[in-house]
Order: C-alpha cells, then sequence, then structure tokens
C-alpha cells in the first residue's frame, strides 16, 4: 500500500472560482465502488483523459476523482489564455527546428480544437472566444524579442500583426507598452466555468467525485486483480489506473527527483465601475503576455464582470504551500497594476491566488506507462489548457489501442530528466536573474 505523500491544500482565493454562482454539493466518494477505469485529477488532462475513455468505451464504467472542487484547482486559478504556441518559439531557418515548432503548434492546435467542439457541443458557459493573444513589449530588450519572435513566426508562415505605441494604447488602454504583436489563433476563456462545465457535462458513464482526497493506494501488477485507491470515506477498486495529479504525482510515487514543483500568482481587481473603465479606455477584453517570460501577463476581462487580472512570479514549494508568500505575490502585482494603469490607483483587488505548476527541466512531458496499468499524464508548463487537453485525449487513445499521428508524435517525445540537487536554491537564482531581465515587464 502506498500513503500519498503529497496532497494539494488550495485555499479559497482563486477569482476565477470564487465568481462563479454557489456551486451544488459535491458527490463524495463513499463506499466501496468498483469500476473499468479510475482517473484522479480534474484539471484539464484528467477531464480529457475521462472524456475520451467515455468517448471510445461507451459501455465502460468511469470514474473521476478529485480532492477539491474542480475550478479551484491550478486549471480554474490559470490565466485563461489557451494558446497555440509558446512565445519562446525555438523555430529557426533550420529545417528540424521549424518542423519541431510547426508540429508543436498542429498538437496545441488538436487540443484547442476538441476543446472547443465540446464546449460548443455542450453548450459550456465559459466565454471562449478567439481573441488571439498579444505579445507586449515595454523595453528596448522587450521590442527586441518582439522582432525575434516575429522572425520565428515568418520563417514557418505563422501569421501575426504589429502594433506601435499609439495602437497598443488604443488596445490596451495604457501608455506602458512601446509595441506589441497580435498572434490571432489563441483564445480566452473563463478557466473556472470552462473546467466544471466540463466535468458537469460528462458522458453518462462516467460519475465524477469531488472533494474525495485519494490518501492510499494499493497498486497490482497482476492484470487479473484491479488497483484501489482510498479516500476518507470510500475506495474505488478498477483494473486502469491514470494519474492526471500534476506535481502531485510524486506523492503516488513516480517520478521521484523529476519534477519541477513551482507555483504561479495571478490578481484580480473588484469589479470596475464604468467610470472607472471610461477612465483607462482601450477595449473591452484581451490578454497580454509580456514580451520577456518573466513579465506580467494581464487579462481585461469584461463578461460577466469588467476586471483585471495580472499574473506574474514564480515560487518554488515542495509542499504546494499557496498561502505563506501569498502577501510577498499580491505585493508584486499591484506594483505591476500601478505602474500600467496609474489612474486606477483606488480600485483593489479582490482575490489573489497561487496554483501549482509542475515543470521538469528539460521541458519534457510525462506521458505514458508508469507501472502496469497506471498511466500518467504530467508537465504541461504553461500551455495547461492546450498540452493537457491534447496529452490527456491521445493518453486514452492510447490506452484503449488506438492510433494516429499525433499519438506517435507524443509518444516519441523525450521524458523528463533528473532534477539537479538544491533545486530550491536554483530555482530562486534563477528566478531572481529573470525577474532583473524583464526590467519593466514585470
Ligand atoms: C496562476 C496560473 C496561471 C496560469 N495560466 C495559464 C494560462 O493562461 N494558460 C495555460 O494554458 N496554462 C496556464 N497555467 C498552467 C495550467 O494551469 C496548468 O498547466 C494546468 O492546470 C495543468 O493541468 P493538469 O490537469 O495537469 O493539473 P491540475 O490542473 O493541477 O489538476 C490536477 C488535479 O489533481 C488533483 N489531485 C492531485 N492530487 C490528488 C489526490 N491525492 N487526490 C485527488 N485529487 C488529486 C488536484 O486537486 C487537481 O484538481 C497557469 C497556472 C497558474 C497556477
Amino acid at each position: 500500500m502506498t500513503s500519498v505523500s503529497l496532497l494539494p491544500q488550495y485555499d479559497h482565493s482563486n477569482g476565477w472560482h470564487e465568481m462563479l454562482d454557489t456551486l451544488p454539493e459535491p458527490a463524495v466518494l463513499t463506499g466501496d465502488v468498483t469500476c473499468d477505469y479510475i482517473v484522479i485529477g480534474g484539471g484539464y488532462s484528467g477531464l480529457a483523459v475521462t472524456r475520451r475513455l467515455a468517448e471510445l468505451d461507451p459501455s465502460a464504467r468511469i470514474v473521476l476523482i478529485d480532492g477539491d472542487r474542480i475550478g479551484n484547482n491550478a486549471a480554474g486559478r490559470s490565466s485563461g489564455f489557451a494558446i497555440d504556441h509558446a512565445h519562446n518559439l525555438r523555430a529557426k531557418s533550420f529545417a528540424d527546428a521549424k518542423k519541431v515548432a510547426q508540429d508543436a503548434i498542429a498538437m496545441n492546435r488538436a487540443g484547442l480544437d476538441w476543446l472547443g467542439d465540446t464546449i460548443e457541443a455542450n453548450h459550456i458557459d465559459c466565454q471562449w472566444v478567439q481573441e488571439g493573444k498579444y505579445h507586449a513589449a515595454a523595453t528596448t530588450r522587450g521590442e527586441r524579442m518582439l522582432e525575434q519572435f516575429a522572425e520565428s513566426l515568418d520563417s514557418i508562415d505563422e501569421d501575426y500583426s504589429l502594433l506601435d505605441a499609439d495602437q497598443c494604447h488604443d488596445v490596451f488602454g495604457t501608455s506602458y507598452y512601446s509595441r506589441a504583436l497580435h498572434a490571432p489563433h489563441s483564445f480566452l476563456v473563463q478557466p473556472a466555468a470552462m473546467v466544471r462545465g466540463l466535468a458537469t457535462t460528462m458522458p453518462d458513464n462516467v460519475t465524477v467525485y469531488e472533494d474525495s482526497m485519494v490518501t492510499e493506494v494499493v497498486y497490482d501488477d497482476d492484470p487479473r486483480k484491479p488497483h484501489t485507491v482510498r479516500s476518507e470515506r470510500g475506495s474505488a477498486s478498477a483494473p486502469t489506473l491514470v494519474l492526471a495529479t500534476n506535481g502531485f504525482t510524486e506523492g503516488f510515487g513516480f517520478l521521484a527527483k523529476q519534477l519541477i514543483p513551482l507555483i504561479t500568482w495571478g490578481s484580480m481587481t473588484r469589479e470596475l465601475t464604468d467610470a472607472e473603465a471610461n477612465r483607462i479606455g482601450g477595449h473591452a477584453s484581451y490578454g497580454i503576455i509580456a514580451a520577456h517570460p518573466a513579465g506580467t501577463s494581464v487579462r481585461r476581462v469584461t463578461s460577466p464582470n469588467n476586471r483585471i487580472l495580472v499574473r506574474n512570479i514564480f515560487s518554488f514549494s515542495k509542499n504546494s504551500d499557496f498561502v505563506s508568500r501569498k502577501a510577498w505575490a499580491a505585493k508584486t502585482h499591484r506594483r505591476a497594476f500601478e505602474r500600467r494603469w496609474p489612474q486606477l490607483v483606488d480600485v483593489p483587488f479582490e482575490h489573489s491566488w497561487g496554483g501549482a505548476l509542475s515543470l521538469s527541466r528539460n521541458g519534457e512531458p510525462v506521458f505514458g506507462e508508469l507501472r502496469p496499468s497506471v498511466y500518467g499524464t504530467v508537465v504541461h508548463n504553461g500551455v495547461g489548457i492546450a498540452r493537457g487537453t491534447i496529452s490527456g485525449k491521445l493518453l486514452a487513445e492510447m490506452i484503449m489501442g488506438e492510433d494516429s499521428e499525433l499519438l506517435r508524435q507524443m509518444q516519441a517525445k523525450g521524458r523528463p530528466n533528473t532534477a539537479l540537487p538544491f533545486q530550491d536554491l536554483g530555482v530562486r537564482i534563477n528566478a531572481r536573474a529573470r525577474r532583473i531581465i524583464a526590467g519593466r515587464e514585470e
């Protein structure tokens, strides 16, 4: 028996989740449930694995278990940029690098297409809109990075448009940015509404249990015998178990010393009054990613509320400490917000929160079988909406014996290498250096 040694402990500070209508009481795992598949984790990956298993095997009984309310997890704490390509594209003029970048974009777009179709087919109200994303520069270094980014996009025939300082002001309602690049194929979404909608519209052969933290697992390598997972009030047994548990997967006895457990932080203002919104002008809804990767992301959110979200900084936390560094994060967010909108210094943040990101040192994902009939999909970096979704979908297809070009590409990817010793110190030094280099883009 394995006692699960690392458990998420999220507080109730996630603005996206707090803005939702009051949720119905959760179905909690009680008694002894037997089924064909157990999926642990109701983030992007777990929701995708579960739905795809149910689609491919409608006669199977599938159980999805989460330790919290779905939407209060990292998936529901994200900034809601459903992006098709990262801003540090490695596409240079070399043919192989171009192919890697194009394949990665195609993979992400396959995830976004499937997600968009699912949202539409199930009428999920989550403000899923193809607004694209703006990469915006506030420093000369940032401007240079945008130029390089534009060259990379040219080399793989991706479309984009450039904005000068006046155009940035017209769109963003701040004169903080000197240039921007708009890439049109990404979506913006209310992430907590999306994952809740995905969880509540599962096919009939799925049962979703929430507030059911799995604290013990009995793995059985004999294929005739099931694996059993236990929570405080019940247990579930199935011959196939999928872990879609982000960095908490280490607590299930896998990937020791391979994941880098980070927290990144977001803050959201209270609702702006019409007068405050008019004070700054700009478009009613948009998403900005800083030209420097360590800079601040911004979302202007119109519907259903008129708010501004800022996200920046990373902290290292082995034990998922989402509380003790929150005040520090909120202070950093406040500085970023007031620099951009000095006209809104009197508008307070209503919510500040942290959420888990698990990275690997070489950026490679965990995908596939971890031990006999136990599968995992972990490490989606900051592209969790697209990558978490597509890797979850492909993992279900792999379990079901399907074959496709995308699945083969996913299986051919590398796997996380071993983290360096003194990981926490390394992360702190790296994060500090990157903040200094990002300068005004933080
Ligand atoms: C502030 C912030 C902003 C971000 N912005 C973006 C963005 O704009 N775009 C983007 O694409 N990505 C973004 N990300 C990254 C994205 O949120 C993650 O990559 C994504 O959530 C990972 O998905 P996942 O399904 O692997 O894990 P998670 O979403 O973390 O889901 C894992 C689930 O496993 C459950 N779990 C873990 N252990 C147990 C257990 N023992 N028992 C039961 N359940 C368990 C957890 O409760 C959780 O619900 C952001 C992240 C943060 C924190």
